[in-house]
């Protein structure tokens, strides 16, 4: 595969800095943020991680010369249709997002999906039943009829190609940690990590939606990637605060808080501040071994 692009040229290996944290002191136990939010300006943390591979593929299919498309799918805060539509003005791409929520159509647009559109995105709102259909290889039949020649990413950048990408995540952190934790979306960038760590490193997920599902989505996607399931890892299922993007006065008191202490000009609410107060609880129940080193990575 041909190189990337110097306008996604990405900041590898994305920074690992000690956080000295009082909570974390307190149980023996080292904090390190890897600061994936660093990696690229407009793609941020594990966008790019994620969207490289299928990026690389169009560009070298011609998708740029023959005007291919690149259409994915997102919610209406989707940072996945943002990081797409950053992408296609960065190449010079075409991109359509296909939205879930027909009624967002007649509304004025959030500022995600308002960036999206100014990057040159075509939106396109569909009813939540047709997008649940979203796998489905008639309805996705149905949507190249209408856009003609485009090229499928699906919901949240997730496939095998992604996934085998994030795991050069878990490789920069061979040697460097006992944990590493990340939260999860639709799990892609999780389960590419926990498969790059070494063996004697665990991999620990927080979910950010409610329902349990994510073990089985998690080795599905690790089996398509790489044919089994890999790496020693965990999921947590109790920090999700209601469900996505659900947020309460406590969460936002925390990562305010976090943010201050740990000089993050911003922290990311539906997934990052979910993960890092999960952690705060975990090592306050003594889930970490004293003298070990717990690595949370900032996404975005
Ligand atoms: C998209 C996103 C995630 C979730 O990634 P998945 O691979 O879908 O699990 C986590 N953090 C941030 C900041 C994100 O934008």
């Amino acid at each position: 595969m041909p190189p990337l692009p110097d306008a996604l040229a990405a900041r590898l290996p994305s920074p690992l800095e000690e956080a000295a944290d009082a909570r974390f002191a307190r149980r023996g136990v080292r904090l390190l943020l890897k600061r994936d939010d660093l990696i690229h300006p407009e793609l941020v943390g594990n966008k790019w991680r994620k969207l490289a591979p299928a990026l690389r593929e169009a560009l070298a299919s011609g998708a740029r010369e023959r005007g291919t498309a690149l259409l994915t799918f997102g919610g209406a805060y989707s940072n996945h249709l943002r990081a797409t539509a950053a992408a296609g003005r960065l190449l010079g791409l075409r991109t359509i997002g296909v939205v879930r929520g027909e009624e967002l159509a007649d509304r004025e647009l959030n500022p995600s999906l308002a960036r999206c559109a100014a990057d040159g995105m075509r939106l396109h709102f569909v009813p939540r039943a047709d997008y649940r259909r979203r796998t489905d290889p008639a309805w996705q039949e149905e949507l190249r009829e209408r856009f003609g020649p485009c090229l499928l990413v699906p919901e949240g950048g997730s496939d095998g190609a992604a996934v085998r990408h994030c795991a050069e995540l878990g490789r920069e952190l061979r040697g460097l940690t006992d944990v590493a934790a990340v939260a999860c979306g639709t799990g892609g960038t999780f389960a590419g990590m926990a498969a790059g760590l070494a063996p004697g490193q665990r991999g620990l997920g927080i979910p950010v939606l409610k329902g349990g599902f994510l073990t089985g989505e998690v080795r599905r996607l690790q089996r398509e990637a790489f044919g089994q399931v890999r790496g020693d890892w965990w999921l947590d299922d109790r920090f999700h605060g209601g469900g996505y993007a659900r947020t309460s006065p406590e969460l936002e008191e925390f990562a305010a808080d976090f943010a201050g202490r740990h000089g993050l000009a911003r922290l990311d609410r539906v997934y990052v501040a979910k993960l890092l107060y999960g952690l705060t609880v975990l090592v306050s129940e003594g889930a970490f071994d004293r003298g070990s080193t717990v690595t949370a990575v900032i996404t975005g």
